[in-house]
């Protein structure tokens, strides 16, 4: 339908023509997120300030413009991609981290910042910000806060929910708020501020952010568990909770995404004969730190573990953490399309879940390689399909249905991480009653009475 010449007009005059792009490359290319499912906006708007944010709503709000805010496109659920075309408004230009407050363990930033770094920067004063999608580099906080990202660490430290405190938003109606404060206690009124995270851009536009710190931890360190199969992996992760050990993190990778991450890397990520790996990490202060990676070497050992490796330095650590972010872009490399699933289940029940694929592996006949925080339950699972295969596609398609009945019937999640964008809005239903998802449109309806910003996302 497109946007009327005079509405289009007066939204470019409110960035200045140089931060408005209306040829084709940049409609679509800004129209398109990791899931590589875009489509093309009508007008994409890079604006410098939050005043003329707020116009851009107002505008979007009284002509009935959709209105999709983008930050770094990192998004797998295609939560930034403008299905119903309008303003792509790309927050590239809010870029800066505005205070680091080392007194009181915040930091400020605009939320186009990128997540590592304000990592690097916290860390070079012995402060740290925990949330570490495997995207970090260039994913963008504002993003990591619309979609409640989480990572690794995620099994110790929570997800990134845990450090926002407060925020400054443009309503959809173009009033600029403000949410929470630095006060680590506040109870006054309702938490908007946690209702904004993981809203998946459909609520309000994130301007500022607040974010708590923590004293970085002294030591870490960082060791391999191999094992013959994934389901010696998962007993090795049931041994490690029933030791009362809370690592850091606890990676597990089975064997087809290893053997995809080692031909990406082109050299060896784990010996021979491993069919599937923990990467775990303790961290704290020394003596606790030696304490835990016994504990963590006994209960591996018990669980049938091949091998437990410290890493000696820090190259080798780093090298084991490269091998784990570059998990998704190795399998991404393995087959014609990946559909990845980031299902969540209780954490002890990460057996079942693993028993789960098997069998949907054996019965569709797909390979599903599958890997992820095993600490806390998070597992991306990853159906490998040939889009021009249509039988497979078909089986790809049951077997999705399948995984999310299964996951709720584990009584967890469809979605531990990547949100629900338009890309699993059909399956919202198997998680949520009509009620939750009436209750929710009412709060969605009560925030954009228009329904302007990021239409055809969650629900529809
Ligand atoms: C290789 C790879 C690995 C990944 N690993 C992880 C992982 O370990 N854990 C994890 O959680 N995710 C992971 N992701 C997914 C993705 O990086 C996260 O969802 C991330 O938080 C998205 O940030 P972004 O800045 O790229 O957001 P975008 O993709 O630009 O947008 C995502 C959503 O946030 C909204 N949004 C963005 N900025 C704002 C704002 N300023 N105000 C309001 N809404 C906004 C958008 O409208 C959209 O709905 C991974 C992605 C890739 C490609």
């Amino acid at each position: 339908m497109g946007i009327a010449a005079d509405v289009k007009a007066a939204l470019v005059a409110a960035v200045g023509i140089a931060n408005a792009r209306e040829d084709a490359d940049a409609r679509l290319q800004y129209g398109t997120d990791a899931l590589l499912r875009g489509a093309p906006a009508d007008l994409v708007l890079i604006p410098g300030t939050v005043e003329e944010i707020a116009a851009i709503a107002r505008l979007c709000h009284t002509h009935g413009v959709p209105l999709v805010v983008r930050g770094a496109g990192t998004g797998y659920t295609g939560g930034a991609v403008p299905v119903r075309g309008g303003v792509l408004l790309s927050m590239e230009r809010f870029d800066r981290i505005l205070e680091i407050d080392e007194e009181n363990l915040l930091a400020v930033v605009q939320p186009n910042v990128l997540t590592g770094e304000l990592q690097d920067a916290v860390e070079s004063r012995g402060l740290f910000y925990p949330p570490d999608p495997a995207s970090l580099k260039k994913s963008a906080l504002g993003g990591n806060v619309a979609e409640c990202a989480g990572g690794p660490r995620a099994v110790k430290y929570g997800t990134t929910r845990r450090y926002v405190m407060a925020l400054q938003a443009v309503l959809p109606t173009g009033e600029i708020i403000r949410t929470g404060s630095k006060a680590v206690k506040n109870v006054v009124g309702y938490d908007l501020t946690q209702l904004l995270v993981g809203s998946e851009g459909t609520l309000a536009i994130l301007t500022e952010i607040t974010l708590r710190l923590i004293p970085k931890p002294p030591v870490a360190a960082t060791l391999q568990a191999t094992f013959v199969d994934v389901g010696a992996a998962v007993r090795g992760v049931t041994a490690l909770l029933a030791a009362r050990v809370v690592p850091a993190t606890i990676e597990l990778v089975d064997a087809g995404s290893l053997q995809a991450v080692e031909r990406h890397l082109k050299r060896s990520v784990a010996p021979a004969g491993t069919g599937a790996m923990l990467l775990i990490e303790v961290d704290g202060v020394p003596g606790g730190v030696a304490e835990e990676v016994a504990l963590v070497d006994e209960a591996c050992q018990s669980a049938g573990a091949l091998a437990v490796q410290r890493a000696a330095t820090e190259a080798e650590r780093e090298a084991l953490w490269e091998a784990r972010r570059a998990l998704s872009y190795a399998l991404r490399a393995s087959a014609p399309r990946k559909i990845n699933h980031d299902v969540s289940v209780p954490r002890g029940r990460v057996p079942q879940l693993f028993e789960l694929l098997a069998r949907l592996e054996r019965e569709h006949r797909l390979w599903i390689p599958a890997f992820g925080h095993a600490g806390d339950g998070n597992i991306h699972v990853n159906l490998m399909v040939n889009p021009d295969d249509g039988d497979e596609m078909t089986r790809a398609d049951r077997a999705a249905q399948e995984l999310f009945e299964g996951v709720v019937a584990l009584e967890g999640s469809i979605s531990g991480e990547h949100g629900i964008g338009f890309a699993k809005a059909k399956y919202l239903s198997l998680e949520l009653a009509p009620e939750v998802i009436a209750l929710m449109r009412r709060v969605k309806a009560a925030f954009d009475p228009n329904g302007i910003l990021n239409p055809g996302k969650i629900w529809e």
